[in-house]
């Protein structure tokens, strides 16, 4: 791949764009040597304005998603990709998320530009365990993780019943569940369906994967030993 198309597919700009920061000096080597578009150099090698470059495809990141942003890479509002470098929403192929959280709600979410890892996490063999805790509107009644746990809740407007979800009761209002589906809004409509109502709702882990001290907003990338603890 030439470098012209290697930092257009990162989302540095048009090739005509990244074509004209080649002109001006602006790639260069890490001890600041001017690089030029036919030479041949490592990845590694190669910085643009005095910054190494952004990692190639193969990109899995960690987010810690804040309330209040959505999934998607065009909407009126906030998007999550306001909480990364504005260039991650240009690279090709597209750094997508896996899976999706609410608008209102928060916590880990991964994103990758591995369509075969996006698969291997979301594809129901491998049942990847997703812990959720609510904070709800009423108290709890006491039969939640009994019906929860039966495989037989069936949600509005849908045709099969819900896998079996673990449930803990962390308070009269707070509880924590581990899912292996992800229908859409499940966690609020299994509330409704036991007449409760979800006030706030994160995502604490998937897989073996937590967010650790990662803080509301920051994302970090993912390594080798990260995605093993996730499967
Ligand atoms: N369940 C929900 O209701 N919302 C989410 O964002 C995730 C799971």
């Amino acid at each position: 791949m030439t470098l012209i198309r290697l930092l257009a597919n990162l989302g540095y700009g048009s090739r005509k764009a990244v074509t004209a920061m080649f002109r001006e000096g602006r790639i260069t080597d890490a001890a600041g040597e001017v690089l030029y578009a036919d030479d041949r150099v490592a990845h590694s090698v190669i910085h643009v304005d005095g910054e190494p470059l952004d990692p190639p495809a193969g990109l899995t990141l960690i987010l810690h998603k804040p309330t209040g942003y959505t999934c998607s890479t065009k909407d009126s509002g906030r998007i999550i990709y306001d909480l990364l470098p504005p260039r991650f929403m240009l690279r090709s192929p597209l750094l997508a998320s896996v899976g999706r959280l609410d608008r209102e709600t928060s916590g880990l979410l991964l994103m990758t530009d591995d369509g075969g890892l996006l698969h291997r996490i979301v594809s129901p063999k491998a049942a990847l365990g997703k812990i959720y805790e609510a904070k709800l509107a009423e108290d709890l009644r006491g039969d939640e993780a009994e019906i929860f746990a039966s495989g037989t809740l069936m949600l509005e407007s849908e045709n099969t019943p819900l896998a079996p979800v673990r449930m803990e009761t962390l308070g009269p209002r707070e509880a924590r569940l581990e899912l292996t589906e992800g229908r859409y809004h499940q966690v609020r409509r299994m509330f409704v369906a036991v007449g409760n109502h979800v006030n706030t709702l994160h995502r604490a882990r998937i897989g073996g994967l937590s967010l650790g001290d990662l803080p509301s907003g920051h994302w970090r990338v993912l390594g080798a030993d990260d995605l093993e603890t996730l499967f």
